[in-house]
């Protein structure tokens, strides 16, 4: 059980991304406002992870404010401590790249995550896939669904180990994936046959 001021940071986490998020919605078609995506991925990764870990819950509530909205690294240091800042900069893609690029790295880089990273992007990748299934975005074509889903399960593979009853819950929803969009997902060994290959020959990163 979290003590009281650890509680007092989780709130504080939630009234701070509520506001940087304030006037943004998810792409699913009742237009949810951004804040529940971030609550429901620390509350997976609490209810379904079990993790209790304070600064894990903490960055969970912030993971999407420097990507998405005029957070600052200073502002939330600031906050939250170095601590948090960090894990929110482990999940943190760099916007000035191009979104293959981006999906690139992050197959690239996942195994390389802290724990609570790994936590964080697992919870996250299983939410998006989740609502990618139950409401996804109008003008989401069956194959764009299919290939964030494959591209997600890429991610989730370079995280095996991390927590159990998340993976768990991960390949429940793939299997729900494969039968509701019709498709299989291909094994990890085939992933430089996709446009995020992560080019495993290139040592440099
Ligand atoms: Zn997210």
């Amino acid at each position: 059980m979290p003590s009281e001021t650890q509680f007092d940071l989780i709130f504080e986490a939630i009234i701070f991304a509520a506001r940087k998020h304030q006037g943004q919605v998810r792409k699913d078609q009742r237009a949810s406002p951004y804040i529940t995506h971030p609550i429901a991925v620390a509350k997976v990764i609490i209810e379904i992870g079990r993790v209790s870990d304070i600064l894990t819950l903490t960055a969970a509530i912030l993971h999407d404010t420097l990507e998405d909205t005029d957070t600052s690294e200073e502002e939330i240091k600031e906050v939250f401590g170095e601590e948090i800042l960090e894990i929110v900069l482990e999940v943190t893609d760099d916007k000035t790249l191009e979104k293959m690029e981006r999906k690139r790295r992050q197959v690239a880089h996942a195994a390389d995550l802290s724990q609570a990273a790994k936590l964080i992007k697992l919870g996250d990748k299983l939410i998006n896939c989740q609502d990618i299934l139950q409401s996804p975005p109008e003008n989401w074509t069956l194959e764009r669904r299919r290939n964030y889903i494959q591209w997600a399960a890429d991610v989730v593979s370079e995280i095996r180990g991390t927590n159990a009853a998340l993976e768990a819950a991960f390949d429940q929803m793939l299997h729900e994936a494969e039968n509701k969009l019709d498709f299989s997902i291909k094994p990890f060994r085939t992933v430089n046959q996709r446009p995020w290959a992560p080019h495993p020959n290139n040592h440099q990163e």
